[in-house]
């Protein structure tokens, strides 16, 4: 028989696919664009891989003591790997979200049986009801908390040095030139890039950051893709890890996430989108200076389908001004 003996056994390991049509002519003359499919692990998202590790770390550590509660801010995604691990050992999960995360993501956590505490986003993060200060309350409240901290942790970055990283390097039989990803704690580029760099110093390493966040020169303004985008430089990103940050709007983000979905069969999230448009722009430079041989693997941390009633929803794009993609609607935002 050939079976796991938890979901948790199921963690990483996901596949490479290479991207096509969406790349409109480098799928033809090179580069190579390659998509790890992170959306594959069990709890649906590249999360799932720093959720182990970080629990792991804490029951080690005794931070984390039998019948404990996890408490996080998170965007949905570590929340979900928290949850799912969590649930398997024994944990109890309370969870604080900004409210633009999308209420699909929230329902996702509370099908785990998780409790979630919803904070504004439209506070800076030393405002009491942000949501970096009510989780750290309710560290302070619940008896036997413990908080991963993701942003501050570093088995975030150390779970992609461990996992990620490596299964990229035997994906591609060490043949990766570049590596994309987006950044939002920084824990993927940060880990997979060290590791990556480790193995041959001239892979280079490209962030994705939407227009605004702080990595691509931004303030911190608002923007709309989830997940990727910091107004502050966590402790888990290494800013010596990136050769160059890409910065890429939302309409681009939104705009090319559907196309994944429509011509490559890729149903991922905005920020899954945000890189892939950033490799595709990486694939058009090199293929314009003939290093049409290079091989780039972008990350997609999720699935698309926690976003139906957001990326993928022509009602909601339109009430941003961003155009959906289809005919009729461009020729509407023509016409008005
Ligand atoms: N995309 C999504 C949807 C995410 O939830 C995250 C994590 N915040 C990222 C990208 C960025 O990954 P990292 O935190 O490792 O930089």
């Amino acid at each position: 028989m050939d079976y796991a003996n938890s979901l948790l056994d199921l963690i990483g390991n996901t596949p490479l696919v290479r991207i096509n049509r969406s790349l409109d002519d480098v799928a033809r003359t090179g580069p190579l664009v390659l998509a790890k499919v992170e959306y594959l692990n069990p709890g649906g998202s590249v999360k799932d891989r720093i959720a182990t590790r970080m629990i792991e770390a804490a029951e080690a550590s005794g931070e984390l003591q039998p019948g404990g509660t996890i408490v996080e801010a998170t965007s949905g995604n570590t929340g979900v790997g928290l949850a799912m691990v969590a649930q398997q050992k024994g944990y109890q999960c309370v969870f604080v979200c900004p409210d633009k995360v999308s209420e699909d993501k929230r329902n996702v956590l509370k099908a785990y049986g998780a409790r979630v505490v919803v904070c504004p986003t439209a506070v800076a993060p030393e405002h009491p009801d942000s949501y970096y200060n009510v989780s750290d309350r309710l560290v302070r409240e619940i008896p036997g908390a413990w908080k991963p901290d993701q942003y501050s942790n570093p088995n975030n970055p150390r779970s992609h040095y461990e996992t990620t990283g490596p299964e990229i390097w035997q994906q591609t039989d060490g043949k990766i030139t570049h590596f994309v990803a987006g950044v939002g704690t920084g824990g993927t580029i940060s880990g997979i890039g060290r590791y990556l760099k480790e193995k041959n110093p001239d892979v280079q390493v490209v962030g994705a950051d939407p227009e605004g966040s702080v990595y691509s020169g931004g303030s911190g303004r608002p923007y709309l893709v989830e997940g990727v985008g910091e107004d502050f430089w966590p402790e888990t990103y290494d800013r010596g890890v990136a050769d160059r940050i890409i910065e890429v709007s939302d309409a681009d983000s939104f705009a090319f996430t559907r196309r994944l979905a429509r011509e490559d069969a890729l149903l991922v999230g905005g920020s899954s989108g945000m890189a892939a448009y950033a490799a595709k722009q990486l694939a058009e430079e090199l293929a314009a200076a003939g290093q049409t041989d290079a091989v780039i693997v972008v990350l997609l941390p999720d699935s698309g389908r926690g976003y139906l009633t957001k990326v993928f929803n022509d009602e909601w794009l339109a009430s941003y001004g961003f155009p959906t993609g289809t005919e009729e609607a461009s020729e509407k935002t023509v016409g008005e």
